[in-house]
């Protein structure tokens, strides 16, 4: 070993962050959504902690708050109480439910306990879309296209091409380049759905706190974007997976302007 050792601190796989963290940031640019993850309290709380320290304000993630007990016999009453709790205290228009490491592990079978909650309250709850994010399966930026893709094919209606408008999934960029999308889009008089919208529900600090901040991606807006005339979907790595739900899409095969990473 050197006596002299170099003047860093190395760090490995800095960017590489849990899965379902990055679920709940696509969550949040949705009008009126609450992210809420199906797991234990920790988990939540990294991401409230992770997420504050990018964005440098307060984000609200819900969580299942599942225990050792619930590793056992499993997550589902837990799960069903927070979504009724959520829902009493911040009326979303939408729960966006995002698994751990855990509830995945153990095999919770999210599809079947949300069907079951269903049919137990028709009608008294908000919109709610799941998707499966284990960790061990990724990183952040999964979790993210994860919810994306979850969001398009559970929300998304119609599949003919009959609107004058365009889908734009911009990825994982942050507010203010989302902002200039917006510009270019007008610029080109062009009527586009953005998915997700981070631009007014983060990156805007006021001094005034907001359960669910104003802004996101429009829920009548999703309902529409099986009926656009295209969808472009930014990203080297994705395959078109989500623009590819429809027979318009464009894949471009370019990255976003390159944004403040996370990490
Ligand atoms: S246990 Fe898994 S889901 Fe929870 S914070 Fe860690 S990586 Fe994320």
């Amino acid at each position: 070993m050197s006596k002299n050792p170099p003047n860093y601190i190395s760090t490995t796989n800095a960017c590489k962050l849990c899965t379902p963290l990055g679920a709940c940031l696509a969550f949040k640019g949705i009008e009126g959504a609450v992210p809420y993850l199906h797991g234990s309290q920790g988990c939540a709380t990294y991401m409230r902690r992770y997420i504050i320290g990018h964005y440098n304000e307060p984000i609200d993630i819900a969580s299942s708050s599942l225990s050792e007990k619930n590793a056992i016999y499993g997550g589902g009453p837990n799960l069903k109480m927070g979504l009724v709790n959520v829902t009493q205290k911040y009326q979303p228009k939408l729960i966006g439910i995002a698994t751990t490491c855990m509830t995945e592990t153990i095999g919770n079978d999210v599809g079947r306990y949300l069907h079951e909650f269903q049919r137990e309250t028709v009608g008294t709850m908000p919109i709610m879309v799941r998707v499966a994010t284990p960790s061990y399966n990724g990183t952040h930026m999964k979790g993210f296209h994860a919810a994306v893709t979850a969001v398009v094919e559970q929300l998304a209606k119609g599949r003919e091409a009959v609107q004058e408008k365009i889908n734009l999934l911009p990825g994982f960029i942050s507010p203010a380049d989302k902002r200039y999308f917006s510009e270019v889009i007008d610029d080109f008089g062009l009527d586009a759905t953005i998915l997700p919208d981070l631009s007014d529900t983060m990156g805007r600090a006021t001094s005034k706190y907001d359960k669910i901040q104003p802004g996101g991606t429009p829920l009548a807006s999703i309902a529409t974007m099986g009926r656009a005339s295209a969808t472009i979907e930014f990203g080297r790595t994705l395959n078109g997976k989500t623009a590819r739900l429809y027979w318009s899409a464009i894949w471009v095969r370019l990255p976003a302007r390159s944004c403040k990473s996370m990490g």
